[in-house]
C-alpha cells in the first residue's frame, strides 16, 4: 500500500489548543512515534508543520528534534495560520508546493500526513504495547468551564459536559469536531470515538435557505480555487455526472463557502451529497 511513498512525511495538527498542548507537553512521545513511522516506511525526510501562532510549541518541538535521533532528516517548519491549513492537500501545497491530483492521495505525490495525536498513539502502541483506548478531547462552546480531558472511548459526551459544570440552558446542539467541519450528533449522550477531537456545545441556528444571488463570495472564499455554487446547481438538478468537470473531489469540505454565503445555502451538505452520488457512478 505504501509502494508510492518516496520519503516525505508531514505531521499536522488539528484543533489548535489540543495539539498545541500535546506538542508542548508530550513532544518526546510524538517524536518517538514519528521515528517509528519513518523507520517502518523508509521515510527519508519528515517535516513537522506548526502554525505561526504557536511559538511555545515551535520552540519545544525544535528543541526536542535537536535532542533526538531519527532514521532520516527531521525539521520543524512554521506555516501561516490560515484556515484550512490542517487539510492535508492545503498543507502539502504550502510546504512542498505540489498539488495532490484530483481524487488522489498524498502518497501519489510521495507524501504522508499525520496528526501529532496519531504519532503519539503509534508510540504508545509500539513502545508501550498499549492499544488505542482513549484520546484527548476538548470540550468547549456553551459550557460553564471549557476543559480538555483524556477520555476513554465510549464515554458519553454528557459526562464530559457535566465535568465542565454543565451547559447553558439555551444549548440544544452537540457537534463533534470544529465549528466549520464538525458533525452534529443525535443526542448529548453520543459516545466519544477515536475521531472525536472536540465536543462543541451550541445553540442551533436554523436559517431559511434562499436562492443563490450569484454574488461569488463562495468562489472567493474557496482555498482550493473551486466554484462551489456550481456544485449546488448540479446537485439540485441531479446532474451528478458533470460534478467532476468542476473538480468536486478537490473539495476538502472546509466549510469556508457555506460560512460566507448570504443566501444561507448549506453548500457543504450539497457537496457531500454530490460526492456520494459520484462515487455511486464509479467516479473517483
Ligand atoms: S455565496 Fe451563496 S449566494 Fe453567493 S454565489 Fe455562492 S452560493 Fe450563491
Ligand atoms: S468546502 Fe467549499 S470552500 Fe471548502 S474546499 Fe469545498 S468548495 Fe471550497
Amino acid at each position: 500500500a505504501h509502494a508510492h511513498l518516496t520519503g516525505e512525511l508531514h505531521l499536522r495538527h488539528g484543533l489548535p489548543h489540543l495539539c498545541d498542548r500535546l506538542m508542548i507537553e508530550q513532544s518526546e512521545r510524538i517524536l518517538s512515534g514519528l521515528a517509528i513511522v519513518m523507520k517502518a516506511l523508509s521515510v527519508r525526510r519528515a517535516i513537522v508543520a506548526i502554525e505561526d501562532n504557536k511559538p511555545q510549541a515551535i520552540a519545544k518541538m525544535r528543541q526536542a528534534v535537536s535532542q533526538m535521533k531519527f532514521p532520516g532528516e527531521v525539521s520543524v517548519s512554521v506555516v501561516p495560520r490560515r484556515y484550512p491549513m490542517g487539510a492535508e492537500k492545503t498543507l502539502i501545497k504550502t510546504i512542498l508546493d505540489v498539488e495532490v491530483p484530483e481524487g488522489g492521495l498524498p502518497m501519489d505525490v510521495g507524501a504522508l500526513v499525520h496528526n501529532v495525536a496519531t504519532l503519539a498513539a503509534i508510540h504508545d502502541a509500539v513502545v508501550l504495547g498499549k492499544p488505542l483506548v482513549e484520546r484527548v478531547v476538548s470540550v468547549t462552546g456553551l459550557v460553564k468551564t471549557p476543559k480538555n480531558f483524556l477520555v476513554r472511548f465510549g464515554t458519553p459526551a454528557s459526562t464530559l459536559i457535566d465535568l465542565c459544570g454543565g451547559s447553558d440552558e439555551c444549548a440544544d446542539e452537540l457537534i463533534f469536531g470544529g465549528p466549520m467541519m464538525g458533525i452534529a450528533q443525535p443526542s448529548f449522550d453520543a459516545a466519544i470515538i477515536k475521531g472525536t477531537n472536540c465536543v462543541l456545545v451550541k445553540k442551533s441556528d436554523v436559517r431559511e435557505e434562499y436562492d443563490c444571488v450569484r454574488c461569488g463570495r463562495c468562489i472567493e472564499a474557496c482555498p482550493m480555487g473551486l466554484m462551489p455554487l456550481q456544485f449546488v446547481n448540479l446537485v439540485k438538478h441531479e446532474d451528478y455526472e458533470h460534478l467532476s468537470d468542476y473538480h468536486i473531489n478537490n473539495c476538502v469540505e472546509c466549510g469556508s463557502c457555506t460560512y460566507g454565503c448570504p443566501a444561507n445555502i448549506p453548500l457543504v451538505s450539497y457537496i457531500k451529497v454530490g460526492k456520494a452520488e459520484l462515487r455511486k457512478l464509479g467516479v473517483k
